[in-house]
């Protein structure tokens, strides 16, 4: 069997953790199986390498960040190969570069194009551990890209893909994907499988359990996921197409936030306004999630929209630039807003859940600014300090303890 194996930070945080992760990859070796280990940077290390750099230049220029970065990554997983050395097994530790992992440009941001496999099979026939790290790629300059936060388990994916791995176990400080995140809710519950479909929501509305991109490439490879805890030996949660479990009405809460919320006010009631003002944000990579629109005072109307908090300043930078051609009066910004999702495949088939999410907002006397849905999800937008309190009214309305 090919097994690729991905352990997030905490999980390599110390040299006790590293040990312990090593050991677990050896048991697997030991029983014949080829390994492939994916890894992230040790603890917060990508966290301190951020303040580093915005400490030396406030600017940040993007493709020494990723540079900067990448060595989190690389500190790991030469580590890690030390620790099965001494362990008395062949380990090798490979960066992206060495194994070739293709990304589109987007410095911060890159997406996996294509991996080479010769170097890791080569590896592996070789009969050694084979060590990659996670969270970079490199692109067409042969520059280094970083994939995004969280984009370690991206990497484990699109291997586990590439390779035709027979397993992909996602191994982290929890034991699984729960109905919520279990640090913010502690009678959030484990859950024994979901869907991609289910689980990208998740990951797409604020559950950081799994990359986002890691799911999307799942779905579309029919990579099987195993979320599971480094520290226990507790099942985990399983990630696939469909589940067995007769489909509850709502799997899980995700909340996020890293949310800003704009208002583009006072637009000309005419045709093509909402055009201009999204094509301008296009164009700047600018990605825009829950929008309403609302009729203003004197034939004017309202657009507001979503962003990640980190987009925000260039979105509002750019719509100021533009705010004549596009007719707006003013544009606002609130950083304070969160979005609280509740997540769930059995909606398709029930009615009724957007009036009992709305109804346990209510009870808890929580204002709802915006609302957006899909067939298996309803996000409302409410003013941050409310967030928690959101998640636990929805938590407790629809998940049975
Ligand atoms: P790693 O470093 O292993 O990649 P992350 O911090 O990225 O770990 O992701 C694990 C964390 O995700 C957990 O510690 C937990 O607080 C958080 N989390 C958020 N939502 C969920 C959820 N629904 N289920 C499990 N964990 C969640
Ligand atoms: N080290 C990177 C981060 O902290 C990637 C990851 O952990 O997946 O975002
Ligand atoms: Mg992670």
């Amino acid at each position: 069997m090919l097994i690729v194996k991905k352990f997030g930070g905490t999980s390599v945080a110390d040299k006790e953790r590293i040990f312990n992760v090593a050991k677990r990859c050896i048991e697997d070796y030991n029983k014949g199986n080829d390994v492939v280990v994916v890894l992230s940077a040790m603890g917060k290390s990508t966290d301190d390498l951020l303040a580093m750099a915005a400490d030396i230049n406030p600017d940040m220029p993007k493709r020494e960040v990723d540079m900067l970065l990448a060595t989190g990554e690389q500190t790991s997983v030469a580590l890690m190969s030390m620790a099965m050395r001494a362990l008395g097994v062949p380990a090798i530790s490979l960066n992206a570069f060495q194994v070739a992992m293709h990304s589109t440009s987007t410095y911060g941001n890159a997406k996996f194009k294509r991996i080479d496999t010769d170097r890791i099979q080569h590896e592996i026939d070789n009969r050694r551990i084979v060590i990659v790290t996670g969270f970079q790629g490199i692109n067409k300059y042969d520059d280094i890209t970083t994939l995004g936060r969280g984009g370690s388990d991206t990497t484990a994916v699109a291997l586990a893909a590439a390779l035709h791995a027979d397993a992909c176990e996602i191994y982290t400080d929890v034991e699984g994907v729960f109905t919520a995140d279990p640090r913010k809710v502690p009678n959030a519950k484990k859950l024994p499988e979901i869907t991609y479909d289910e689980m990208l929501e998740m990951a797409t509305l604020g559950a950081q359990v799994l990359h986002n991109r890691s799911v999307e490439l799942a779905k579309k490879y029919g990579v099987q996921l195993v979320v599971r805890s480094s520290l226990t030996t507790a099942e985990g949660t399983v990630v696939k197409e469909v589940t067995k479990m007769e489909s509850m009405v709502v799997n899980g809460i995700a909340t996020d936030k890293n949310t800003a919320r704009i208002a583009v006010i006072g637009l000309q009631n005419t045709p093509g306004v909402a055009f201009k003002v999204f094509n301008i944000l296009g164009k700047k990579n600018i990605n825009v999630d829950v929008i309403l629109q609302s009729i203003g005072r004197d034939n004017t109307k309202d657009i507001s929209f979503t962003v990640s908090e980190e987009q925000a300043d260039e979105a509002m930078e750019i719509l100021e630039e533009n705010k004549k051609a596009l007719t707006a009066d003013h544009i606002e910004c609130d950083k304070n807003v969160a979005k609280v999702s509740v997540i769930g495949a059995g909606m398709q088939t029930n009615a009724g859940v957007a009036s009992k999410m709305f109804e346990a907002l209510y009870n808890a006397g929580i204002n709802i600014r915006m609302i957006s849905t899909s067939e298996i999800r309803i996000t409302v937008l409410v003013d941050e300090d409310c967030a928690d309190r959101a998640t636990k009214a929805a938590h407790d309305m629809f998940i049975e303890d």
